[in-house]
């Protein structure tokens, strides 16, 4: 869909700033004043948990393995959910499969009451070039550092909630806007993530809010020399909308930022196009801004539509917010990157990832967190309007090496990769245990987070994912002629076994059949069953699987079109 700067913001926001010293500094002497008994539990649970990441450190290898090898492309990161979700599950974790309808979001929940501290990772791969973005260690890192804080929590009897949020997704759809909106950080008291890339930095940077809208004209052909009259031009409708749009500029604030394409212009100079279809990107740093400008950008529309007698159709609409800074976490992000050394490699590492044409070694220095107002746009804007959050970076690619590149697909599938992940899970963990033990530290981030979204209107998600971006589920053929669901056992992403009970509805949520399994049939490498009153050519299904093993916990899988 977008080019608009998705992930890695962290390496884009390299601003250092000279306040930073100051307030780190006297943050570290409030801390001083907090009560020794406070301070004892958050320094021996800080330690039992950094301990436990470490002595777990093969699980943030062996889940940044797998999904380094799986490199699934977002909304197709079926066998990643797998495997984040049953490492999440295996540790006592609650898990909300398919949050917000998204087949491969989830959510998992451990403890019960306050505080609730999130942990947030992206997940999915990027086309043709694999784990380029290094979510694989950022999945690796954040599952295990919220199985750290656990057991922590549970050694020293500390109260408090964690909430694991896997985002899939990130570089092409907007699905964290969509799990925000359903609620589900509306009870997170805080929020930490990771990202890989080449520093050891956190940051307290902005980014852009933005809508993405299709404007679509509908006119009238006629031949564009013999019978001009006859005919009602939709592109000239996009040209008068674009011209308007233009003037328009000079009474909008600054900061913002537009762009547009045509994607449809017409087929031929001799005919008069019937359809013509531009598509903006209408950005500012504060979502009310983007608010503002796309009433009067969508006023531009209606009037080119008025001016060529043609008609108006929105195809397409959807928003990001932007992403609300915290600096009070930022810093605490920098305390916990310090707490834990960086990675330190051997010759014979450095010499097997010269054998993979990496000439680097990941950066040991730790930089002063940044804050810059990006002019990109990324999908946790909207979650940062619910919740105060950061994001910390923990060197795993060497200097120099470029986001979304070959070069940091390859270290993030190799020992530079797997090592910051480790280090990266324990500075997560110890940040987690800070905010949930300190009362002092968490006060500050909330409060900082309350003045920052004074006057601010209240969230509304406005993002949306439209069918087109969903692939068929993995595994399932459905037949138009005959009603028959053919599944292939080796594509599904679901251990099959007997009990277990697939359902097939249609869009609007009603049950067309619901398939038991077999022992025979959870044998066989491909079984098939019928939907008893057919299906036209081209409906679109939605499966859903429920594990018979699993409590009968089901999981909405996705959606196929009938062939
Ligand atoms: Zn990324």
């Amino acid at each position: 869909m977008k080019c608009n700067i998705k992930g890695c913001y962290v390496t884009s926001l390299i601003v250092a700033c000279l306040l930073c010293m100051t307030i780190l500094a006297s943050s570290v002497t409030a801390g001083a004043a907090t009560s020794g008994a406070v301070t004892a539990v958050a320094s021996s649970a800080k330690a039992s948990a950094i301990k436990f990441a470490e002595d777990n450190a093969g699980i943030t290898v062996d889940i940044a393995k797998s999904l380094w090898e799986y490199a699934e492309i977002g909304l197709a990161e079926y066998k990643s959910y797998v495997k984040a979700r049953d490492v999440l599950a295996g540790a006592g974790f609650v898990i909300k499969q398919s949050a917000a309808g998204i087949p491969t979001c989830l959510v998992a929940t451990w403890g019960s009451g306050q505080p609730v501290l999130g942990i947030y990772e992206d997940i999915d791969a990027l086309p043709g070039v694999g784990h380029g973005c290094g979510h694989n260690l950022n999945t690796a890192a954040g599952v295990v550092a919220a199985m750290a804080i656990k057991s922590a929590m549970e050694l020293h009897q500390i109260p408090g909630t964690i909430k694991v949020f896997l985002n899939p997704a990130e570089e092409i759809w907007d699905v964290a806007p969509l799990v925000a909106a359903a609620g589900y950080y509306d009870d997170v008291d805080v929020l930490l993530s990771f990202h890989a890339g080449t520093e050891n930095v956190s940051e307290f940077g902005s980014t852009m809010a933005m809508d993405h809208v299709e404007y679509r004209f509908k006119g009238k052909a006629a031949h564009a020399s013999a019978a001009p009259e006859k005919g009602l031009s939709a592109l000239d409708a996009v040209e008068i909308m674009n011209i308007a749009v233009n003037f328009l500029r000079e009474h909008l604030i600054q900061e913002m930022r537009i762009h547009y394409v045509i994607t449809d212009g017409g087929a031929a100079p001799n005919i008069v196009p019937a359809t013509a279809a531009s598509r903006y990107f209408i950005r500012a740093p504060k979502y009310p801004d983007v608010a503002y400008a796309r009433k009067r950008i969508d006023d531009c529309a209606k009037a080119a539509a008025l001016a060529t007698g043609t008609e108006l159709v929105i195809g397409f609409s959807s928003g990001i917010y932007n992403k609300v800074p915290n600096k009070a976490l930022a810093l605490l992000a920098a305390e916990a990157i310090e707490s834990v050394a960086p990675a330190q490699f051997t010759d014979g590492q450095i010499a097997q990832m010269k054998a993979l044409g990496i000439s680097g070694i990941p950066d040991k220095d730790i930089k002063e967190p940044t804050g810059s107002q990006s002019y990109g746009s990324n999908p946790i804007g909207d979650v940062t309007w619910k919740t105060p959050s950061t994001t910390l970076g923990v060197a795993t690619w060497a200097p120099g090496t470029a986001g979304h590149s070959v070069e940091a697909a390859v270290q993030s599938g190799a020992v530079y990769g797997f090592e910051g992940a480790v280090q990266a899970s324990k500075a997560l963990a110890a940040m987690g245990i800070e905010l949930l033990t300190n009362p002092e530290s968490l006060a500050a981030v909330k409060s900082e987070f309350a003045e920052r979204m004074k006057g601010m209107p209240p969230y509304e998600g406005k993002a949306m994912i439209p069918e087109v971006a969903y692939p068929e589920a993995p595994g399932f053929t459905v037949s138009a002629v005959d009603g028959m669901v053919s599944v292939k056992a080796a594509e599904t992403a679901f251990a099959e076994a007997a009990g277990d009970v697939i359902v097939i509805s249609s869009m609007q949520g009603d049950e067309l059949a619901a398939y038991t399994l077999s022992a025979q049939a959870a044998a066989q490498p491909e079984y098939a069953f019928k939907i008893p009153g057919g299906v036209g050519a081209g409906q679109r299904l939605k499966i859903t699987f429920i594990d018979a093993s699993d409590d009968s916990d089901a999981w909405f899988y996705g959606y196929v079109h009938a062939q």
